[in-house]
């Protein structure tokens, strides 16, 4: 089907310890074996049997690149069912990059993003949702939301769907048939049974769909905003957390004017952090869009943290974001601490006696690790549960699933309306359709070309 042979960086382009160029199609060995020499010179990736792994370098002509490691995988065992090959190299950006343009200029051509899981999918290795389940894992921003991945990959969300399938189609043969033989079959009465299925059914949908908006939360991250007055530090803690200098420090209170937001992973969580601009009154107009803003971000946070800086004590404004954040899950840093305090925390504690304080410096990183272990205890003791629950983590999953919860929805109202039989079946069968939009099964091309060209390139 798809005869050329593609490649691309499977690891991210990002200095790191180790880069994978992926080449997969039937070049990939007499590509290899045009460009890597073993140590003594003379091996030949091509005779060497499948799955196994093999040391040496990467020339162009007579230069040399990099010193690697390759790995064999003869078709069809491989993630594409196509022979395949991978080089482990050394992680800088340039030598990934050489070593990708090597490949290319000895045959192989650029991969389109996510091609590599498309030949998986149209060579029969995947159904779609385990493909999107890919996508999720190369996308997922922490441990739990890859364990969801892991989980629909492996095909949960799939028999999930799969079961509810076969009860529709039971029910449609079941209808069709007395309608064509009602000497034999009777259907009398089989309006209530139907009832009951459906009804079922609809109450295991209608989970699996509100699952998703936990799926988001695993995902994205948990949205954590960042508040405080100007200059009690909180651009200076996002630098700290995020590990970059990206929100701009200075002294003069009101440079942050805008959110900004950073995703990081404390303790193996993902955290969407936003940084907002300070929170006083003020006549500038700019910097009263950012206030509104940061008002806004809170109402929508997950989690608060709320900076405060101990070298000045508590005035109005202050006592304003208390309010604010009164109902809200919110941690209390007290920063500024290497300075000469003003504030203590058993003053602060007094105003705001239900949520935790912490002492921190984000100056000298003192506290830093206890923050980082609150957040990651909060996250642990929370409501969310993995357990056995099958997430649905994909947008265009939730979609089908809502699609043919109002199908069902349909085929309820006809059965109280007392409509004739065929009608169900109409409705049954949209039911059927749109929940194996999740499956790729009767996927329009373009819609699998769109979801397919979401993936990374690599994969
Ligand atoms: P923001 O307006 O709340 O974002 O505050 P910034 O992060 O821009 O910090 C305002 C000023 O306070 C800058 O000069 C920072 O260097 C300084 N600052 C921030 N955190 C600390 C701290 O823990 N100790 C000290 N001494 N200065 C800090």
């Amino acid at each position: 089907m798809n005869t050329n042979t593609i490649a691309a960086i499977a690891t991210a382009v990002s200095p790191a310890g180790l880069s994978v160029i992926r080449i997969s199609g039937e070049d990939a060995f007499s590509i290899i074996d045009k460009i890597y020499r073993s140590k003594s010179g003379h091996k030949k990736l091509s005779e060497q049997p499948s799955h196994t792994i093999h040391y040496g370098y990467i020339y162009d002509g007579e230069e040399m690149i990099d010193e690697v490691l390759v790995l064999l995988m003869r078709a069809p065992k491989t993630f594409t069912t196509e022979d395949t090959v991978e080089i482990d190299c050394h992680g800088g950006v340039l030598v990934t990059r050489k070593i990708l343009d090597t490949v290319v200029k000895y045959g192989a051509s650029l991969a389109q993003p996510g091609e590599f899981t498309k030949r998986a999918f149209l060579n029969g290795r995947m159904d779609l949702s385990e493909a999107e389940a890919v996508l999720d894992v190369i996308h997922a921003k922490n441990e739990f939301a890859l364990q969801a991945s892991v989980k629909q990959l492996k095909g949960s969300v799939a028999k999930k769907i799969r079961e509810l399938r076969n009860d529709i189609l039971d029910s449609i043969a079941f209808i069709e048939s007395a309608l064509d033989d009602p000497e034999h079959i009777s259907i009398d009465g089989y309006d209530e049974q139907l009832k009951g299925i459906l009804i079922a059914m609809q109450k295991e949908l209608k989970r699996l769909a509100m699952q998703y908006q936990n799926g988001r939360m695993l995902s994205e991250g948990i949205k954590t905003v960042i508040l405080g007055k100007p200059n009690a530090g909180k651009s200076s803690l996002m630098n700290r957390l995020t590990g970059q200098e990206r929100a701009i420090v200075t002294e003069i209170a009101g440079t942050t004017r805008d959110t900004l937001e950073e995703q990081v992973q404390i303790g193996g969580i993902g955290f969407q952090m936003i940084d907002t601009a300070g929170i006083r009154n003020t006549a500038d107009v700019v910097e009263k869009i950012g206030v509104e803003r940061a008002k806004q971000a809170a109402e929508e946070a997950d989690l608060i943290l709320y900076v405060v800086d101990a070298s000045q004590p508590l005035d109005e404004s202050d006592l304003e974001i208390i309010s604010m954040i009164e109902q809200k899950k919110a941690i209390i840093l007290l920063n500024k601490t290497d300075l000469e305090a003003k504030l203590t925390v058993e003053e602060l504690q007094s105003q705001c006696p239900s949520h935790p304080i912490l002492m921190i410096s984000a100056k000298t990183e003192e506290g830093m690790e206890k923050l980082e272990a609150t957040l990651q205890q909060m996250f642990i003791e929370g409501k969310i549960s993995f357990n056995d629950e099958v997430y649905i983590t994909n947008a265009r999953h939730k979609e089908c699933l809502d699609n043919s919860i109002k199908s069902i929805e349909k085929v309820l109202e006809s059965i109280e309306a007392g409509l004739p039989e065929d009608f169900y079946t109409i409705d049954l069968m949209d039911a059927y359709s749109s929940l194996g939009l999740i499956l790729g099964e009767a996927v329009e091309e373009d819609l699998v070309n769109r979801i397919f060209s979401k993936f990374c390139m690599g994969k």
